[in-house]
């Protein structure tokens, strides 16, 4: 029990499952695989995917019945701790898992869930994220691409970008404009869209790291049938933000991740010959901010478990983890000089977080979500003057 009242130690169940996971995983955890944007590396990390499923660690906190083991909120936050703190990979199935999976089971047909929740699970199927479009990013209601009523189904097409992976994935979940007369975000439909129908093209392109991790995804009349659509047609925009929220609060990048990264940052000091007292605060900084997260997000879990759930709230994690990743890895960058052009995980990781910022809705966005939601700031109209 610490000073203010607050009880962090494991309750007996789940000092039992850190231990049976931590022991799984610092026994099994791959260590030097290839990046997972690359085409071979991403096979190299389907077979850690799937080895992660055989042992029921790949969605722990599912069902049984879809390969999970009906964890606890907070049990799944301690298996992402050990997970990091083992040296475990990136997850290749993250868009699958973290972000389609939890708006399944909230909109889902039960169909749909028995379907294709086991299937993500096993990453045999493997979802990429079809939002972004050419003239559609911070403003996803101005989304063009469409779907058309036919007999059975619908037809597609449109153009979606930076789709992450999407060279390597076997399916698509995006937005999609049902009614063209409805006004943006009242007319689109949320539609699950097998990459191998006729009519998909899928190009691969590189990043600023030069790994194939995007991919533009062109559909021309592509046929889906009616259990494609997850929810009501026309109400897209509403499931789209649950899976939004998922995105940038808790599941896409929990504590665990940064914990481990600034216990590394602090290794790297330690073995550092000689720092500042500028890198050193860095140092410290980057630590107290990974444990300020971890703080903050047992505090959210608490509001979900008594029933709060988060809602605009997102937005400050995705503003916090985004920000914090920046600082550790500069902070690491410092320490190493120019011995970091050589260092490939930390140099690597460095060029990852400056896209922290963007990615999962930038930054001005959530700032602007913060200022008018949370704190109730009246909406500025950007003015251009000529
Ligand atoms: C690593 C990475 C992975 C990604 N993966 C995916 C993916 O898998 N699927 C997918 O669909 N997309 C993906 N994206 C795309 C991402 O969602 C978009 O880049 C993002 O939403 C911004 O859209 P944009 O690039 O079109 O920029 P724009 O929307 O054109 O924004 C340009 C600039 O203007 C600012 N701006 C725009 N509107 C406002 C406003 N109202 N108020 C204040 N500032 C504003 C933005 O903050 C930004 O700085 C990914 C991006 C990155 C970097």
């Amino acid at each position: 029990m610490d000073p203010a009242g607050i009880d962090l130690t494991d309750s007996p169940a789940e000092a039992e499952f850190r231990a049976e996971a931590r022991a799984w995983l610092r026994a099994n955890v791959p260590h030097g695989l290839p990046s997972g944007d690359t085409r071979e590396g991403f096979a190299a990390h389907l077979d850690w995917e799937r080895q992660l499923f055989a042992e029921r660690w790949a969605v722990v906190s599912w069902p049984r019945e879809y390969g999970g083991r009906e964890a606890s909120l907070w049990e799944w936050l301690i298996f992402e701790e050990e997970y990091y703190a083992a040296g475990g990979p990136q997850r290749v199935t993250q868009n699958g898992i973290f972000l389609l999976a939890p708006t399944l089971f909230e909109f889902g047909t039960q169909t749909q869930r028995d379907t294709l929740l086991p299937r993500m699970a096993a990453a045999e199927d493997l979802w990429c994220q079809g939002w972004s479009e050419p003239g559609a990013g911070s403003d996803l209601a101005g989304i063009t691409s469409r779907a058309t009523r036919c007999e059975g189904g619908w037809r597609l097409s449109g153009q979606k970008t930076w789709t992450t992976r999407g060279a390597f994935c076997t399916h698509l979940f995006g937005l999609f404009r049902t009614d063209p007369d409805a006004v943006r975000h009242r007319g689109l439909t949320y539609f699950l869209v097998p990459l191998n129908a006729d009519g998909v093209q899928v190009r691969g392109f590189g990043r600023l790291d030069g790994d194939e991790g995007f991919a533009d995804v062109f559909l021309d009349d592509v046929f889906v049938a009616d259990d494609a659509v997850l929810g009501e047609v026309n109400q897209g925009w509403r499931v789209a933000m649950a899976t939004t929220g998922s995105e940038r609060g808790l599941t896409l990048r929990s504590p665990g991740r940064f914990l481990h990264t600034a216990q590394r940052l602090v290794d790297l000091a330690r073995s550092s010959p000689s720092y500042t007292h500028r890198q050193r605060d860095a140092v410290v900084r980057g630590w107290l901010g990974a444990q300020a997260y971890q703080w903050f997000t047992l505090a959210q879990v608490t509001d979900i478990v008594e029933g709060r759930p988060p809602g605009a709230r997102s937005s400050l994690n995705k503003l916090y983890w985004s920000g914090l990743d920046i600082e550790l890895q500069r902070a690491a960058l410092d320490l190493l000089g120019p011995a970091a052009a050589l260092d490939d995980p930390w140099s690597r990781g460095f060029l990852f977080a400056l896209a922290g910022p963007i990615y999962a809705g930038t930054n001005e966005i959530q700032r602007n979500i913060v200022a008018e939601r949370l704190l109730g700031l009246p909406r500025v109209s950007v003015c251009v003057s000529r």
